[in-house]
């Protein structure tokens, strides 16, 4: 199996090229990001509950989206690998993502770290606004404490791949085809 972790802060184009590289290498989506907004969309309690945490600009707790991923993996057996986007956002995340793969006999292969500038970030998320319909998007408020919280809990996610010598760190500002590109050559690197 292929899994990958593509790794960044809010607004540094996960989503974008998760669906690229998800075609390119036949690969299965999860992003808690998306499994969260379809949680409240559908309004279960999961959603009520994920939905005001999310217009905070804060993370849901971590049993919350360690258990839908956890699900995840069990509806999707058989499949190529997993692209994570957007999970493990804590260490704690990190730790149990581990532990369930490990289960699976499989792993992470390699962590993508994307890079991008916090002016960049918070430009590009006020612009997705126009027509990505999220709340957390609209507010410029809201973007920064999505910023924060990704400072305070998520960062060290990539420290704690670190340890084990899978991250590589890529330029997230450019073209979308040039990220696209950068991104392609560290995993047909990891491959060969
Ligand atoms: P972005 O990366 O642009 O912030 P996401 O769709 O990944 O967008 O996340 C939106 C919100 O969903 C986050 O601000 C957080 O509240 C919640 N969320 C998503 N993934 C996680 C996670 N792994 N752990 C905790 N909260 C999460």
């Amino acid at each position: 199996m292929l899994n990958i972790i593509l790794f960044g802060p809010p607004g540094s184009g996960k989503g974008t090229q998760s669906e690229k590289l998800i075609a390119k290498y036949g690969l299965k989506h999860l992003s808690t990001g998306d499994l969260l907004r379809h949680e409240i969309a559908t309004q279960t309690p999961l959603g009520i509950e994920a939905k005001a945490i999310m217009e905070k600009g804060l993370l849901v707790p971590d049993e919350v989206v360690i258990g839908m991923i956890s699900s995840a993996l069990d509806e999707n057996l058989g499949v190529n690998g997993f692209l994570f986007d957007g999970f493990p956002r804590t260490e704690a995340q990190s730790e149990a993502l581990d532990k369930l793969l490990e289960l699976k006999n499989t792993e992470i292969a390699i962590v993508l770290a994307l890079e991008v500038g916090e002016a960049e970030l918070i430009s590009r998320i006020q612009h997705r606004s126009l027509t990505s319909g999220r709340d957390d998007d609209a507010n410029v408020e809201i973007i920064k404490a999505r910023i924060v919280e990704y400072h305070k809990k998520t960062s060290v996610v990539e420290d704690y791949y670190k340890k084990f010598n899978k991250v590589k760190n890529i330029k997230g500002e450019g073209s979308v085809d040039e990220i696209f590109d950068a991104l392609c050559k560290e995993i047909d690197n990891h491959l060969s």
